[in-house]
């Protein structure tokens, strides 16, 4: 056995694997995998191998087409056959909320170029003949379906031996039997893991890929990776003797086919089937760990879970009822509160990776080391891996949460996932001061990074529910009241869930210079929006930098970017010392008060002056508000109206609060929530980090040029922007106004068509504009379409609807609102 490596992966199921393979692609071969028994050992072996494309994330998206394209010409590249059928992939639909998703997905889809179809009933009898189309009171219609030509399912144990194949080809080692027990830092900053069976091997680079141990290896090094595998269970079948005589007489093997709304997958087997359901109260296991004795077994089959959808798989597939059950498998899958892996740095410690938490891991496999392996081997990923960096949860997805959530997503594979869904399950969690107050107002809660957040207010009388779609539903006009009561009289948006930190030192300013795209402030009291890139150019963070005194500046970021803004931030201080960060995100809470009646509010609390004069647009200043003292308010907002974003010291909030509420009361002040918040921000054109502003586009793409500065010096990522711009800047961000709405706004990854039916770009977020009362779009396209006037298209659900490039900022271009 080496003694030193490069990089050493952990774990060799198939993601593992897939891992050290990349790497020796990307010309690292001094790189080793170790596996505490054999490979495959842990959830590979026992998986169904199904390979779906479909996925709702773009990201996660990306990389099971890369997987699916990968598996496909392993074969001939290794010489090891991975038994892929390409059987192609049907998803039924018996509603219409389950068209509309399908046809949202297929927005992201064609975005992505992943080939698909969206079929009739009568196309659905033809590809798979054995199914009975429905329409009684136990089993409903299908009224159509999506249908994946390409894909099909392989054998996880032969995928994993290729990977292997082609790995050791290259250079790679991989020991068997030689489980990971201890981990510890060298004096020169290697990782040194020590070996159940003795002997140590040290390595520059770690790589966490152990599936149902995650959270054993995790505690390795003091991490809590959110990451508990859940029960999933699947039936193996005898030869049926319908289907026997469909393939005799020539039928091709059937397409995998997906029932959602009864929550079963089904695909041939030798001759018969294999059948695996969701289900309902399927347990979270190993919450702390996985134990000694349990190794490559299996649990017992719960046939009760079992039952109601075998019933409804057989009511559609009556051949099912003609064979018997052969074998029910019944193993742990990984899973992660939102069910989408984690690929990506750890955080807290250096040069540590994981690629963890995977539940479709055999599909994913392929993707997540090609990127993973990218992200060691680049120091960046090729693709925006937002949707999977394990930094998307914080040190709040505690043991029982992840319980909870995991069980929660697990039975929620196959429901519809609508666009403002909000699940229940371990909430509220993590809640601003003034929850109750809100609640008070008629909060309907959603959450987001473990804070709950009022998405809208109910007025009294109104129901404090979502009916969720791809639509305009029931808070459409409760929002628009909230929209107009900000742009008319004065609102409070509760932000308290920004991440915020402070940077302190003689060496804060030109630290945090380095950093990000624009010009840090020099003067007390003015602030920047400001970018971090990537080396390749593109947005990693938002950041407002606020200089409230002399070596004080105040960061504030998106809210769900804590621990991912945290750690980059950490990870990048400098050794001197010259530089003091702190997070300090829950000591301060964040009231945006805004509307044109807000400087009236506000002047009832505070004697700073208020005026133009004294406190203009873009400046901040340290003021005191009725009895709280040291409040960091800054005269910026993100819904683009008059304002301020108050940041208190949390202990204030219920003082605060009410003191805005008691002044603004003869101004009709009101609450305000996140989703009026969203369409003020559209109507702005103001980008939203994550969705609108991602590591796969430049500043430049995204039209935010006003906030680089090319000549300031060095930053991270200027020599790509230099480069971008010598060759010419390919996208760039534009606002449409979309035409012909009735009922079905853009909400964000719909494709964008030119007159000639080209696909030349992609929203990237979308809103109904309640007070410019038009329906809006916001994203990318090929920058010699972005001139205001160009005329385009938009695909939502599935219907082409001409829209318009506008210029920037529908509501109020000149700023007057903001100035005012
Ligand atoms: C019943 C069932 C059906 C499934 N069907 C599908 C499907 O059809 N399609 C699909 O995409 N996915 C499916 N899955 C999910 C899939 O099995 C997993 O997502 C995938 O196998 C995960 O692979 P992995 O490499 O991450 O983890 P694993 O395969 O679990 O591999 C992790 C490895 O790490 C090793 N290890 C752990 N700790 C250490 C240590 N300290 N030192 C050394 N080695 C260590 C383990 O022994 C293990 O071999 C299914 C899962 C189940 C349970």
């Amino acid at each position: 056995m080496k003694t030193h490596v490069r990089v050493l992966v952990i774990g060799g199921g198939a993601v593992g694997v897939s891992t050290l393979y990349h790497l020796t692609k990307k010309g690292w071969t001094d790189v080793a995998l170790i596996e505490r028994t054999e490979l495959t050992a842990g959830s590979t072996w026992h998986a169904a191998g199904l390979l779906p494309l479909f996925n709702m994330s773009y990201t996660v998206g990306q990389l099971h087409k890369y997987s699916v394209d990968l598996y496909k010409r392993l074969p001939a590249e290794t010489g090891q056959d991975v038994s892929f059928h390409v059987t192609g992939n049907l998803r039924l639909a018996t509603s219409r909320e389950r068209m509309d998703e399908y046809q949202k997905y297929c927005g992201t889809a064609n975005t992505i170029g992943v080939p698909f179809e969206i079929i009739t009933a009568k196309q659905v009898k033809e590809l798979w003949p054995l199914l009975e189309l429905g329409g009684s009171a136990e089993t409903a219609a299908i009224i159509g379906a999506l249908y994946h030509p390409q894909d099909g399912h392989i054998a996880p144990a032969d995928l994993t031996m290729a990977l292997r194949k082609g790995a050791r080809n290259a250079g790679a080692e991989i020991y068997e039997h030689t489980e990971a027990v201890g981990i510890e830092r060298t004096a020169s900053g290697e990782w040194r893991v020590r070996t159940a069976k003795g002997g140590d091997i040290t390595a520059e680079h770690l790589v966490f890929a152990t599936g149902n141990y995650a959270r054993q290896t995790g505690r390795l090094l003091g991490l809590n990776v959110p990451a508990i595998p859940v029960e999933h269970q699947y039936i193996v079948y005898d030869e049926s003797p319908e289907l026997k005589a469909y393939r005799q007489g020539g039928g091709r093997e059937l397409a995998v086919l997906r029932e959602p709304d009864t929550s079963y997958y089904l695909r041939e087997e030798r001759m018969g089937w294999i059948l695996g359901p969701y289900e309902k109260g399927a347990p979270a296991r190993f919450a702390d760990g996985v134990p000694e004795w349990f190794g490559r077994s299996l649990f017992p089959g719960d046939l009760d879970r079992l039952v109601p959808h075998v019933e409804a798989a057989t009511r559609r597939v009556p051949a099912l009822e003609h064979c018997g059950i052969k074998d029910i498998v019944n193993g742990p899958i990984s899973y992660t509160p939102d069910g989408s892996p984690l690929i990506g740095p750890a955080w807290g410690v250096r040069n540590v990776w994981l690629n963890e938490g995977h539940s479709f891991g055999i599909t994913a496999a392929g993707g997540a080391g090609w990127q993973l392996a990218e992200w060691i081997v680049e120091g960046e990923p090729g693709i925006d891996m937002l949707a999977v960096d394990p930094r998307r949860f914080g040190a709040y997805a505690g043991k029982r949460y992840l319980v909870k959530k995991n069980e929660e997503t697990y039975r929620n594979v196959y429901t519809v996932h609508f666009p403002d869904e909000e699940r229940p399950d371990a909430r509220p969690a993590k809640t601003s001061p003034v929850y109750d107050k809100l609640s008070d107002w008629g909060a309907v809660w959603g959450q987001r990074y473990g804070w709950e957040r009022a998405n809208w207010f109910a007025p009294r009388g109104v129901e404090r529910r979502d009916q969720w779609s791809f639509r305009r539903t029931n808070y459409f006009e409760h929002v628009g009241n909230e929209a107009r009561l900000m742009r008319e009289r004065a609102g409070v948006i509760d932000l308290t869930p920004f991440t915020k930190h402070e940077v302190t030192g003689p060496g804060a300013e030109s630290w945090l210079d380095g950093l990000v795209a624009n010009k840090v402030p020099t003067k007390v009291g003015r602030m920047a929006l400001s970018h971090a890139l990537t080396k390749r150019g593109g947005i990693r963070s938002e950041f407002t930098i606020t200089k409230i005194a002399e070596q004080h500046f105040y960061v504030v970021s998106a809210g769900a970017a804590e621990r991912y803004d945290s750690d980059y931030l950490f990870k990048s201080l400098p050794p001197d010392g010259s530089v003091g960060l702190r997070n300090i995100t829950n000591t301060r809470g964040c009231f945006v008060l805004a509307g044109p009646k807000s400087r009236e509010v506000l002047a009832q609390l505070t004697d700073t002056p208020l005026d133009n004069t004294a406190f203009p647009w873009l400046t901040a200043q340290v003021i005191e508000a009725g009895l709280a003292v040291d409040v960091y308010a800054l005269r910026v907002n993100f819904v683009g109206s008059l304002g301020w974003e108050l940041h208190f010291p949390i202990e204030y909030a219920h003082h605060l609060f009410d003191g805005l509420f008691q002044a603004g009361s003869t101004y009709g002040i009101g609450m305000v929530g996140m989703r009026a918040m969203e369409s003020l921000r559209v109507e702005k054109s103001y980008r939203m980090w994550g969705s609108d502003i991602t590591p796969d586009y430049t500043p430049f793409e995204a039209s935010l040029d006003r906030f680089v500065r090319m000549k300031k010096g060095s930053f991270v990522g200027r020599e790509a922007l230099e480069r971008q711009l010598a060759a010419g800047v390919p996208n760039r961000f534009v606002t449409l106004e979309v035409h012909q709405v009735t009922d079905a706004d853009p909400l964000g990854n719909e494709p964008l068509f030119d007159k000639g039916g080209r696909m030349i770009g992609r929203a990237t977020s979308g809103y109904y504009g309640h007070t410019v009362q038009k329906s809006l779009a916001i994203g990318y396209v090929r920058t010699e379409l972005a001139t205001p006037g160009t005329e385009l298209a938009i695909e939502i659900l599935g219907e082409r609807k001409p829209a318009t490039v506008v210029p920037e900022s529908p509501y109020d271009p000149e700023n007057l609102q903001l100035r005012t």
